[in-house]
């Protein structure tokens, strides 16, 4: 395969400011009412503040409320409008009443098919979305720029697996209220090529807004015996997606706004050649990196890369908080108030909390299985810091969102 690595020259381990994890570190260790540290900036100081507001309104408003989730329909909460049978999100039929249904990806909520107009992919490879109003096709049919090769049954197969892993992508973005265009007006989009209508190979990657990905890795066997070559413990499509929509929303959470300075004292100096970076990486003759500094090997690579695999990161946990929260467990009141909306709460220590001891038991439950773990990942105190940075980078938008809609118009 094309990107497994060839071992000829030894290289120095990734640079990094030793100071900066210490300063991460203890940043994620405080309750996010403190005052953040200096060498942060103004940027950080500032939405920490904001953060703290929100906060402390949250709490207030938690005394006196029964501990209850509210029962609004998202991830966790997905029913049949017909039976109000329990429904997964990758469902196009409920197994109970046989309705046929589509998913609405504006009020995120399940409709009956023929209350709406589906997909136009819905035939081809099983879309359950509904068509965009000015489209034929869903919101996240729509990001396609290339589809593959459909000369095979199973290129069509593989294709419909990837489409559903970037629906769960999109429905994270929409969750968490970021633009599938950029400030620069760069429109997200998505080329799924198949090696069997290319000459050369097709490596999976991100070039402003075009995220490509090679069809092979929706092959389980495929992706599985890549996963072992490069000896990393974690390969999805999913995780593919999560990873590559970070470099895009790189530009707009960090290098449109103040958050550079910051950026660069957690994750790196980005301006280092990010091409010879990469040439370095795959042809590294000592495998070992900072396992307390970084998410993974390859978050080793480039600020770039690290900031993507982090970020992949956080969509993991706020995605498995929200399925989570739909569980009838028996859960602490300060849990259950991070799981109203874990993609929206302004209280990153509180994730946390919730997300360590849940991914403990994910592992554990896998392995009463007999399957490997869920969560193949330790965090650390540096590796939550930049998990938390990316909660201020996405807060930080989610505020500058706030700040610029009109207000709201009072009903009669
Ligand atoms: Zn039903
Ligand atoms: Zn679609
Ligand atoms: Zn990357």
């Amino acid at each position: 395969m094309a990107d497994v690595p060839t071992f000829t020259r030894s290289v120095k381990p990734p640079e990094h400011s030793p100071g900066a994890y210490f300063a991460l570190a203890a940043v994620a260790r405080q309750p996010v009412h403190r005052p953040p540290q200096e060498s942060f900036g103004a940027s950080i100081r500032n939405l920490l503040a904001h953060t703290q507001s929100r906060e402390l309104g949250a709490r207030a408003a938690l005394t006196g409320h029964p501990t209850r989730i509210p029962t609004k329909q998202d991830m966790r909460n997905l029913f049949c409008p017909r039976c109000e049978q329990r429904l997964l999100f990758e469902q196009a039929r409920c197994v109970h009443c046989s309705q046929l249904l589509a998913f609405d990806p504006a009020a995120l909520v399940f409709r009956r098919l023929d209350a709406v107009r589906p997909c136009l992919n819905r035939d081809l490879i099983g879309c359950n979305w509904s068509a965009d109003p000015g489209g034929p096709y869903c919101c996240s049919c729509a990001l396609a720029r290339t589809i593959p090769n459909l000369g095979s049954i199973k290129n069509r197969l593989l294709w419909s697996r990837v489409e559903e892993a970037k629906r769960r992508l999109v429905y994270d973005l929409c969750r968490l209220k970021l633009p599938l265009t950029s400030g620069g007006g760069v429109r997200l989009a998505f080329d799924i090529l198949s090696e069997d209508a290319q000459d050369g190979p097709i490596l999976t990657g991100h070039s402003a807004g075009l995220i490509t990905l090679n069809l092979a890795e929706a092959d389980d066997v495929e992706r599985e015996s890549r996963r072992v070559a490069l000896r990393e413990p974690y390969r999805t499509l999913l995780g593919h997606f999560r990873h590559e929509v970070g470099h895009f929303y790189w530009e707009l959470l960090v290098a449109e706004t103040k958050l550079k300075s910051p950026f660069r004292l957690v994750f790196g100096d980005e301006s280092l050649d990010y091409q010879d970076a990469l040439w370095t990486y795959h042809n590294r003759a000592d495998r070992s990196y900072d396992r307390a500094a970084f998410i993974s090997e390859y978050a080793s690579a480039h600020p770039w890369e690290d900031w993507a695999e982090t970020f992949a990161h956080f969509l993991h946990i706020v995605s498995v908080l929200d399925s989570v929260a739909g569980l009838p467990l028996s859960l602490q009141s300060r849990a259950l108030e991070a799981l109203r909306d874990p993609y929206l709460e302004s209280d990153f220590g509180a994730l946390l909390a919730s997300w360590m001891p849940l991914a403990y038991s994910l592992n554990e439950l896998n392995r009463s299985l007999g399957r490997d773990d869920a969560y193949p990942f330790q965090l650390s105190d540096a590796v939550s810091g930049k998990l938390h940075f990316i909660h201020m980078a996405i807060q930080s938008h989610q505020h500058r969102i706030r700040l610029t809609a009109p207000a709201p118009v009072a009903r009669s």
